[in-house]
């Protein structure tokens, strides 16, 4: 499984880094994947929470 962020329909919103600061950070208003861990729990809820459904996992 690959996790990668749609960057032009991320906002920077910043939800993904509030419930899963292990694997998202925030850089130029931009969220970027800090590390493919998809075994994670709180990953689906980022996910979901996602407002612009730009958290892609392949
Ligand atoms: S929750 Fe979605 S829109 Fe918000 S920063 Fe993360 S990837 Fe971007």
């Amino acid at each position: 499984m690959k996790l990668k962020i749609d960057k032009d329909k991320c906002t920077g919103c910043g939800l993904c880094n509030t419930i899963c600061p292990e694997i998202f950070a925030i850089e130029n208003q931009k969220a970027k994947v800090l590390k493919q861990k998809t075994d994670n729990n709180s990953l689906k809820e980022a996910i979901d929470i996602c407002p612009s459904q730009a958290i892609i996992l392949t």
